[in-house]
């Protein structure tokens, strides 16, 4: 089967001052890759004679499917049409059906319709005209020694309606199209690195038409095995069974696949465990408390948290010693500890989960330096700290906190080990 390759090519000044971002892109992008096309470049360009033709003549030598978007609107600076007529070779011309598509557009919404309006249904004689039901520039279909190309309106919500309507159903009646099937292994504690040294031997004894990749986000790493094939069954299986080669290797870090989150995956260890959950946060300020309840029924197992930033409600609150307080500091194994044990008796919940630590910019000091942030976590008969040695960004610092908060609760359940 031949790997069918598209270039996408986005349009409009107004992308590359960097006024507008190109979402267009990225959105064709996503559903290529659903329907197994290959996105091999994308191109933006203003609007300017010369780059346009140059990223026409380029695209064409590479690829199987153009698709551009942008330069559609019936002022002089949209330029897209007049060219694609130019590098064609074939003239524009009225064609009715779409000059009587752009009257009825005007007459419905009650509008009078100008002359530049008029010629949005002139179009290159050499293109199959496409209706545009959300907008008033029509799309353009062209087929040019195996190549095909769509020209469509830079709105999005125009675009999207042409891909959908248009383009996307006729990708498989034009190309032949490998079944794709995706599954993604949601990893947590781990570096890409170190999990690429772990699972290197099976990486390497994938199957030519399995691929890996690894998706890194602060604090996690997403792996992402597609499957090429001929039979979705089939994929769905052999995509599985790789799965469950590499799963006893990588178990402890795994807390979920596709969309499980680390906050739904923890939703779901405390139900099925009948167990409740207290938080005292001191550097995090409520945001992992704010994470456990983006999920819906945690009241289930969320007694409730208390944000004591101040030292004398770490000690008048949640019971933390004043001579912990002085001898370590804050920022300390015991300090959390004794958090973590404080705000589980307050809230009488099984586990207790604490946070202290310095977010920065600024209070770092040599022995503390910012980024230095303790956690804990505590249930009957277990105790876990851990130390992390973070970054000098303040909300970084506190999203990678709640991320390593809520994998030591997930090892505090499932009794982990680091
Ligand atoms: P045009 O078809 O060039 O007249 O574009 C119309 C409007 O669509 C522009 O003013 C932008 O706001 C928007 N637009 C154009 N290209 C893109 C793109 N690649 N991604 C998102 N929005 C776009
Ligand atoms: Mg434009």
């Amino acid at each position: 089967m031949k790997l069918i390759k598209a270039e996408i090519i986005a349009i409009g000044d107004e992308l590359l001052y960097g006024q507008i971002l190109d979402t267009n892109s990225h959105w064709i992008s996503q559903e290529l890759d659903l329907r197994g096309v290959k996105v091999i470049r994308k191109t933006t360009v203003g609007d300017n004679r010369a780059d346009i033709l140059q990223a026409f003549s380029e695209a064409e030598e590479r690829a199987d499917l153009i698709l551009i978007t942008g330069g559609l609107g019936p002022t002089q600076d949209d330029l897209t049409k007049p060219l694609l007529a130019e590098y064609f070779g074939c003239p524009i011309v009225e064609f009715p059906e779409a000059v009587a598509a752009v009257t009825e557009f005007f007459k419905k919404r009650g509008r009078e319709i100008t002359p530049l309006n008029i010629l949005q249904g002139h179009l290159p004689a050499c293109c199959t005209y496409v209706p545009n039901p959300m907008g008033t520039a029509p799309g353009m279909w062209f087929s040019k020694k195996g190549t095909y190309w769509m020209s469509m309106p830079g709105v999005p919500y125009e675009m999207k309606k042409l891909m959908q309507d248009f383009v996307l159903p006729k990708l498989s009646k034009i190309f032949d199209l490998p079944v794709i099937y995706h599954k993604v292994i949601k990893t947590v504690g781990i570096g890409e690195s170190w999990l690429a040294d772990l699972i290197k031997d099976w990486e390497n004894a994938l199957p030519q038409h399995i691929r890996l990749a690894y998706l890194p986000s602060p604090g996690h790493v997403k792996l992402r095995l597609t499957g090429f094939g001929t039979d979705q069954k089939t994929l769905e299986k052999e995509v599985d069974i790789e799965i469950q080669k590499v799963l006893p290797q990588i178990n402890k870090y795994v807390y979920g696949f596709n969309e499980e989150t680390l906050e739904t995956a923890i939703a779901k260890l405390l139900k099925n465990a009948g167990k409740t959950l207290a938080l005292a946060e001191s550097c995090t300020g409520g945001y992992i408390s704010h994470l456990v309840t983006t999920v819906a029924g945690s009241s289930n197992y969320f007694q409730g948290s208390i944000v004591p930033y101040h030292n004398q409600f770490k000690n008048e609150i949640l019971g933390v010693s004043q001579e912990t307080l002085d001898e370590y500091g804050a920022v300390s194994e015991q300090t959390v500890r004794e958090m973590a044990e404080g705000v589980r008796k307050l809230f009488h919940s099984d586990f207790g989960l604490s946070s202290s630590g310095i977010a920065g910019p600024d209070g770092g000091t040599e022995e503390k330096p910012v980024g230095t942030v303790w956690i804990a976590c505590s249930g009957e008969g277990i105790l876990k700290t851990k130390k992390l040695q973070l970054t000098q960004d303040r909300l970084l610092n506190i999203q990678l906190t709640g991320v390593a908060i809520l994998n030591l609760l997930r090892r505090c359940i499932l009794n982990i080990e680091e």
